[in-house]
């Protein structure tokens, strides 16, 4: 059996796992990311990057590379009740050096880190391959044990970053269970052509019974349809052509192409789960990003949240893993940093779900916006506060370790 020898094993090669392999390997620290597809290209994840990500681009020296790929820019977004446009967000006022927020395909930012990370020797990525258990020793992990390709391999490592997503089984094989939080919705998701003439901003439209999300994906609407918890087996029950239907109603510039939505196949059910690990370390293992805390697509600040505690963990790790003496009170300061956030985003995400979200999909009857998204239209200042909290989210990182010469 193939062996490898490195400091630090990544499972998983999200934008955790790519942006932890890349700080790392930047502060000339041995990264092994381990990724079990051969590509980025997967299913609708997110297209979010947030300002406080594309600050960190600059931070990086990335700016001029990172503009250079194609993507669409959003400065604002609303709310959209019986054709009334309301607005929530402004990213223009945030204290950020980037007040907006960029659209671009998951797949090409985490290609973009991918070939960032490869400029340093230390950077390994291992595609197609599945780390499927942990190695211990003496009571602690020591490396992971993976199928790739070739076969059976193992990879010896000081610690083992595990960024393997909301269904980690690396987690699962540390013991650690997830505290699981209930989530009233589920979304729906599906594509349909994006046309000239169609309404320029992201938005959330609100009717009754129904919220439909338009994400602006330059040629196509990313469209989220929100239902309540389980409510798609009755939507599907009721046929295709009354999806369709429901649609249009919602969005009347969609309703000329609905017919697009050719079967149920090419509508995807996003079943919502919003949990945290109370523990996210053992010793030689941490999670962080899903792995450690799945999000609610409440604000899509799920990617931001998983690159933010990359940052935190290369701020803080760096120093004991190249000096060898890492303990697992360093992996604890990780998770002490980056819990606040998380138990912050999380309780407001709730707060959103149950408030507005439910609230909005029980009402059977034409209804007024709701308070929240009137204040925010009213009164403009207000409107920096949820631009911060998707934008920016609770105590953003720098990266503080210079890049090792
Ligand atoms: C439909 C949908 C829409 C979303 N929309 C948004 C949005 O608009 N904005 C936003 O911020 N967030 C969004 N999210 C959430 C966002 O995708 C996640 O929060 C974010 O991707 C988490 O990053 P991560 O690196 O922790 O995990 P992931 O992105 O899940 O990455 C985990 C990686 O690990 C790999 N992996 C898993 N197991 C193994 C293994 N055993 N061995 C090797 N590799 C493994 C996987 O292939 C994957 O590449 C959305 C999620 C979904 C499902």
């Amino acid at each position: 059996m193939d062996t490898v020898t490195t400091r630090l094993c990544v499972v998983g090669g999200g934008p955790a796992g790519m942006m932890a392999g890349l700080l790392f390997a930047r502060a000339g620290i041995a990264v092994t990311v381990l990724e079990k597809h051969a590509d980025f290209l997967r299913d609708f994840r997110g297209d979010t990057i947030h300002p406080s990500t594309l600050d960190l681009m600059d931070e990086l020296g990335f700016s001029e590379r990172f503009r250079a790929l194609p993507q669409r820019r959003v400065e604002t977004f609303s709310g959209v009740v019986a054709g009334r446009s309301y607005r929530v967000a402004d990213f223009s006022r945030l204290p950020t050096r980037n007040r907006f927020l960029s659209f671009m395909p998951q797949w090409d930012f985490l290609d973009f880190l991918a070939r960032e990370a490869g400029q340093y020797p230390e950077f390994r990525l291992i595609r197609r391959t599945e780390a499927r258990g942990l190695i211990e020793a003496d009571g602690r992990v020591v490396g992971v044990r993976a199928e790739g390709p070739d076969g059976p391999l193992e990879i010896r490592s000081d610690l083992v970053l595990c960024a393997d997503g909301r269904h980690s089984l690396m987690r699962a094989q540390a013991g650690f269970a997830p505290r699981t939080f209930g989530a009233p919705i589920d979304v729906m998701w599906f594509r349909l052509p994006r046309r000239d003439g169609d309404p320029e901003a992201a938005a959330g439209r609100f009717g009754p019974g129904r919220i439909l999300i338009t994400l602006d994906r330059g040629d196509t609407w990313q469209c989220a349809y929100v239902v309540p918890k389980g409510g798609d087996t009755a939507i599907r029950a009721k046929g295709l052509p009354a999806f369709r239907a429901a649609v249009g109603e919602i969005a009347p510039f969609l309703a000329d192409r609905t017919g697009e939505i050719a079967d149920w196949d090419a509508v995807k059910l996003l079943t919502v789960t919003v949990d945290r690990l109370e523990r996210w370390h053992r010793p030689g293992l941490l999670c962080i990003g899903d792995a450690a805390h799945a999000m609610s697509p409440v604000g899509g600040v799920g990617i931001n949240l998983a690159i933010q505690d990359a940052v935190a963990a290369a701020n803080i790790l760096v120093e004991p893993l190249r000096a060898g003496r890492l303990a697992e009170a360093d992996l604890a300061r990780v998770q002490a940093r980056r819990m606040f956030p998380v138990r912050v985003t999380q309780g407001l995400q709730r707060v959103i779900q149950s408030r507005v979200i439910a609230a909005s999909l029980e009402a059977d009857a034409p209804f007024r916006a709701p308070l929240a998204l009137r204040m925010l239209d009213r009164l403009p200042m207000l409107q920096a506060l949820p631009a911060r909290m998707i934008g920016m989210g609770v105590r953003p990182e720098h990266v503080r370790m210079p890049a090792r010469a």
